[in-house]
């Protein structure tokens, strides 16, 4: 590279910075890990319990439990919702991996149903024409994607039809809320992950089942602990994936801070929208009657990856989430989907590019983002 091709001057603008969510309630953090170690409660103990029963209030369920991560969260939600070998489970292509995984280890068939390109959750149009071609399917796992819930009251009335249990997979949307309602709390079951990068992160993995029905959570409970409802009682073959105390030690300070830290994403989220709405840009939209909690902000358009290139050499770091829709991935290849299956998972996996988003964003950075995207557009 000569001289006269080097890049703008430019201000360092980081996906997310999970240094700085730290540095905010460094104190807080400190004090809780002492206390599990002082106490050695690393594996079930007050601070597990005390981080459930907290979690399950915020999202208005009358019960958690916590477990190992969101893919368990998943998988012990399926489990216990009865579904196994062979059975059909509806959920999209366009998520994470982790979300079809999860039908994968029960021994279910994830039947993929596209997107809505406004919302980038399950097209309950397009679940419609799929309950009608193919039954019976016994569970329906929304993915309430970047943040944004899905459609639920259309799902949920199509589930009940279909005699479906519906699962939420609200691994990324830690406080949002449909119809007033919190996320996670509208299925049979809402699974969350406390991933450190989600809304609300550990300092490692985690995650944790939501639901109102006390067998559900009972059952859910059994499974994440070898089966055994008191000690060395062993009622069905389970698994070791338990939520540990120095994780929900750090949740539980965390969570004190979500309502803020999501309002900081909705803040800087109205701000991109304000200054590039007139863009060739595709923004995030919001249905009415939600509360979107930016997980991610995600924009759309077919130069993506020149926008990328464009904004990384002014220090500005983009993602993709997610460039391969899971049905084309070799992993489920022996779905036998093919390309043209669902194109507008298709399309935003070739068109999609996350804006750098989190709630410690400085007036400075989301202005200089704001400023090298419009002047790549021009
Ligand atoms: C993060 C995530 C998961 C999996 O959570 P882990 O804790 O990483 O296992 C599942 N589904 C979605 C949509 C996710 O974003």
């Amino acid at each position: 590279m000569n001289d006269s091709s080097l890049p703008t001057p430019s201000l360092h603008v980081p996906q997310i910075d999970l240094s700085a969510q730290h540095r905010e309630c460094e104190a807080a953090l400190q004090a809780a890990l002492v206390a599990v170690v002082r106490e050695s409660a690393f594996v079930h103990g007050r601070f597990v319990r005390e981080f459930e029963e907290a979690f399950a209030a915020y999202c208005e369920a009358q019960f958690c439990v916590g477990v190992g991560n969101g893919t368990d969260a998943l998988m012990l939600s399926l489990r216990a919702a009865g579904v196994g070998q062979g059975d059909a489970v509806v959920t999209t292509p366009f998520t994470f991996a982790a979300t079809a995984e999860a039908i994968g280890h029960v021994g279910a068939r994830p039947l993929f149903v596209d997107i809505d390109p406004q919302s980038y959750a399950m097209d309950p149009l397009a679940l419609e024409a799929l309950l009608q071609r193919c039954q019976p399917v016994k569970a329906i796992l929304p993915v309430h994607l970047f943040g944004h819930p899905a459609d639920m009251k259309q799902i949920r009335g199509l589930a009940a039809q279909a005699g479906a249990t519906v699962i939420e997979d609200a691994c990324q949307a830690h406080g949002a809320r449909w119809q007033g309602q919190r996320v996670g709390a509208l299925g049979a079951l809402g699974c969350f992950s406390f991933y450190p990068t989600k809304n609300l992160g550990g300092l490692g993995d985690g995650g944790a089942v939501v639901t109102s029905d006390p067998e559900l959570a009972r059952h859910v409970r059994l499974l994440a602990d070898h089966g055994q409802a008191r000690k060395y009682e062993h009622s069905l073959i389970g698994w070791n994936s338990r939520l540990d105390g120095i994780q929900a030690a750090a949740l539980t300070v965390k969570l004190a801070q979500l309502d803020e830290w999501n309002a900081r994403r909705r803040h800087w989220a109205t701000e991109y929208q304000r200054q590039l709405c007139d863009t060739s840009l595709q923004l995030p939209g919001e249905s009415p009657n939600v509360l979107h909690v930016y997980h991610l902000y995600v924009v759309r358009t077919p130069r993506r990856d020149a926008l990328a290139e464009f904004l990384c050499q002014r220090g500005i770091m983009t993602a993709l989430h997610y460039p391969q829709p899971l049905h084309l991935q070799p992993a489920f290849a022996a779905l036998g989907y093919c390309a043209g299956d669902f194109p507008v998972a298709e399309a935003c996996a070739r068109e999609c590019l996350s804006l750098p988003l989190h709630p410690h964003l400085s007036e400075e950075q989301v202005q200089w983002v704001c400023e090298s995207v419009r002047e790549w557009d021009a």
